[in-house]
């Protein structure tokens, strides 16, 4: 058994090269983790890793077994924070097989390697779209599950593993349901660059650096304030925050839990382009367009849960914020 400083605990970070993944890994740092990344560099950035992050970098899959088990007997691991996973939605639905592998079959293959090894704490990155069109605003964590995508749907089976795998196992987990994702390290070091990139927010900044020359508005005729969808963004050092609130709650002998994070307040699409008009100060221009398939209308979580039994409080609710951390790592990386 390898490694590492007997006194700190060592948390494997599957997909720590990614987006949400760096920078849980930067916050398990900060807060004295020691940290092994499993990523198979497929998506993510082994630059940053390594000028960024202190962990060590294994390539490699989830599917692999054997490699697993041989992760699992060098490292003595507290937990396993599992982010790795396919996210595409409208990819899942015309090749949802790659979605049940990696994401289901994979995730599997990772829970039964901890069984083998004895590890019992799990975090899973979870999301809101298992919820499919919500019936309530705010939506809670005991709404109605109607996942309408492939993507969506491996996120469910994989909670519902997580049930199953606690009474027959002992396993505990902590599943958060992150609504939209968004903004940057405010130091800069790291953020989100998807090739190909889908997300609102990036898509609105490269517009704003010219790589662009527009910015689609996907519907204009939703029932909301002013025609366009509404999303709950949440910054993601406030998701990497609640992280290590989830390691913390199971080292201290919690038990499995699932858990919304966002900010309980919403934005629309013409909000979000009119925010970043403000933070970039360029024009952005905007153009109107057909309803995107698939977009409920209005998504916003309510994160009461998270508060109560973490103790999590977002230190950066604010839209202009959020997209002021982003707009610094997109000059930096793009401009
Ligand atoms: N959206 C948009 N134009 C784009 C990308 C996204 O109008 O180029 C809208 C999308 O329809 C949704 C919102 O922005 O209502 C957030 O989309 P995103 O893909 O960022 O996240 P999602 O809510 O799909 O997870």
């Amino acid at each position: 058994m390898s490694s590492t400083n007997t006194s700190t605990p060592t948390i494997l970070v599957t997909g720590g090269a990614g987006y949400i993944g760096s920078h849980a890994v930067l916050a398990l740092e900060q807060a004295g983790y020691q940290v092994v990344i499993l990523d198979s560099l497929e998506y993510g950035h082994q630059e940053l890793v390594e000028q960024h992050l202190n962990a060590k970098l294994i390539k490699g899959n989830t599917t692999d077994r054997a490699l697993l088990d041989q992760v699992f007997t060098q490292y003595k691991f507290a937990a396993v924070m599992h982010f790795a996973a396919y996210i595409a939605v409208g990819e899942s639905v015309t090749a949802p097989a790659d979605y049940y592998r990696n994401n289901v079959y994979g995730t599997l293959n990772l829970l039964q390697a901890m069984e083998a090894a004895g590890v019992k704490r799990f975090v899973f990155s979870s999301t809101c779209a298992i919820y499919g069109p919500p019936k309530t605003v705010p939506i809670p964590e005991d709404h109605p599950k109607n996942p309408i995508s492939p993507y969506a749907s491996s996120k469910l089976m994989v909670e519902m593993m997580l049930k199953d795998f606690q009474k027959a196992y002992g396993l505990q987990s902590v599943c958060f349901r992150y609504f939209n994702a968004a903004g940057a390290d405010p130091q800069g070091r790291l953020g989100e660059d998807h090739n190909p990139e889908t997300h609102l927010i990036p898509l609105v900044l490269q517009t704003a650096l010219g790589k662009r020359d527009h910015i689609s508005i996907y519907g204009t005729d939703y029932p909301t304030r002013d025609g366009t969808c509404i999303r709950d963004y949440i910054h993601v050092a406030d998701l990497a925050n609640a992280h290590v609130k989830g390691v913390q709650y199971l080292i201290d002998g919690g038990e499995t839990t699932f858990i919304n994070l966002g900010n309980g307040s919403g934005f629309t699409v013409r909000e979000v382009i009119e925010a970043a008009r403000q933070v970039t100060e360029h024009p952005i221009p905007a153009v109107e367009c057909e309803r995107r398939p698939g977009d409920p209308p209005s998504l916003i979580g309510s994160s009461d849960h998270a508060r109560e039994h973490l103790g999590w409080v977002p230190q950066y609710a604010d839209l202009e914020i959020i997209i002021g951390h982003a707009w610094q790592w997109h000059q930096k990386r793009h401009g």
